[in-house]
């Protein structure tokens, strides 16, 4: 028998949702075939060639998915933001919590004073649970450190966290998410620091995947992240834009200009913008959970993305202010009830697209030989069951990189 038959492990009596190209691509009875952490044959068990496999798992029906992709979180922060929901509910208004020193800051200071111990501590139990129900990349940012040390300590811990999971974990630098108090008066202050010092400090480390930055009224302007993004490319680190969330500034296409990998929120996105992503091949990340928290109301445009033909991807945004959120199927939901998605828009958000938004199309994000062997086994009848069962814990068995989680 030829070396190249000898494989570890073959999967065999599921539904394959193979979501090649971005679809379902349903193969029945699928069978996946893996080595050396790798798929090296998909299809109907029918037509598998023979293979001499160390494991032959026998699946008692069901699908199986790519593991999903959550694209857009900022899992790793100091404290939480609770006690600021509860006031806001009970009718302090916005103004009054930020005279108290809550917002953002409030992360900022928390997250300062949190070692690197603790910031990976609290962050794991969050990554617990997304990883729960089947998520097997995820991304994190830093972006609340908001000085030199603060942002690498973050980095680190996300690194860290990577190290101490079996998931894959994309570090993304967010020094330019808020202005520090300490720069409110002199701003290019800041941003001459994440240029001059920061990033290469952080490309040196090796400790980001990519670069991202919150372009908005109250936080960037087009000018300033274009300094950000030009230092970034200066040293060879793709670059992502929290955009169009509340206005709309043109950053989606200032981002696209950049080939950044994606531009996220985009509530308030123009067909100029749709246009200039479709072009350079940046994703639309969605993220209804802020959308939600803050119950907006202009919703992201969904149909000038379909027209244009651009990848949307979709993703928690986990965060302690706007998007508490623990669950990415919860996002699967809220992006068809809330976006207008469909289920198959919003799975391929969370696996293909999710991949593409973090560089990863090519080795992650579906069923296809040569891509990582990361998979779920979902004990359901159909994709669908995942976008249409509200919270809960769907019972899955999680294969990372081809060995069971
Ligand atoms: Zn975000």
């Amino acid at each position: 028998m030829a070396e190249d038959m000898r494989v570890e492990s073959v999967w065999t009596g599921a539904d394959l949702v193979t979501m090649r190209d971005g679809k379902y691509h349903l193969i029945p009875q699928g069978a996946l075939v893996v080595r050396a952490g790798r798929l090296v044959w998909v299809g109907p068990a029918a037509e598998m060639p023979t293979f001499i496999a160390d494991q032959h798992h026998r699946l008692p029906g069901g699908i199986i998915t790519p593991g999903l992709v959550d694209c857009h979180t900022h899992l790793v922060f100091g404290g939480d933001r609770s006690q600021e929901f509860e006031q806001r509910l009970n009718g302090v208004s916005y103004a009054e919590i930020a005279a108290q020193g809550g917002g953002i800051l409030s992360t900022v200071r928390a997250t300062r004073n949190a070692t690197e111990d603790q910031l990976v501590a609290s962050a794991r139990w969050r990554l617990d649970r997304l990883l729960a129900e089947g998520v097997t990349t995820v991304e994190i940012k830093s972006g609340y450190g908001l000085d030199e040390e603060s942002e690498l300590r973050m980095l680190r811990a996300i690194r860290r966290l990577g190290a101490s999971v079996a998931a894959d974990v994309q570090a993304t630098c967010l020094a330019a998410h808020a202005f520090p108090p300490e720069f409110k008066h002199h701003p290019e202050g800041w941003i001459d620091i994440i240029c001059q010092r920061l990033l290469p400090a952080v490309k040196a480390a090796g400790l980001a995947d990519a670069v991202d930055a919150f372009c908005e009224h109250l936080a960037f302007s087009p000018q300033q992240v274009t300094r950000v993004f030009e230092g970034a490319k200066a040293l060879g680190l793709p670059v992502k834009l929290h955009a169009e969330q509340l206005s709309s500034l043109g950053g989606a296409s200032l981002a696209a200009g950049f080939g950044a990998l994606s531009a996220d929120h985009l509530e308030y996105a123009t067909e100029a913008d749709a246009q200039a992503m479709a072009q350079h091949g940046t994703v639309a990340v969605l993220l209804p959970g802020a959308f939600y928290l803050l119950r907006e109301t202009q919703r992201p445009p969904v149909a000038l993305f379909r027209r244009y033909g651009v990848p949307m991807a979709l993703a928690s945004d986990a965060n302690p202010g706007t998007s508490p959120a623990l669950s990415l199927r919860l996002m699967l939901n809220m992006g068809c009830t809330l976006f207008g998605m469909t289920p198959e828009e919003a799975l391929a958000g969370v696996t293909l697209y999710g991949a593409q938004a973090l560089g990863l199309a090519d080795s992650h994000g579906s069923l296809e030989a040569g891509k990582v062997a990361n998979f779920v086994h979902w004990p359901l009848a159909r994709p669908a069951e995942l976008v249409y069962w509200l919270g809960g814990e769907l019972p899955c068995t999680v294969i990372y990189r081809g060995e069971r989680r």
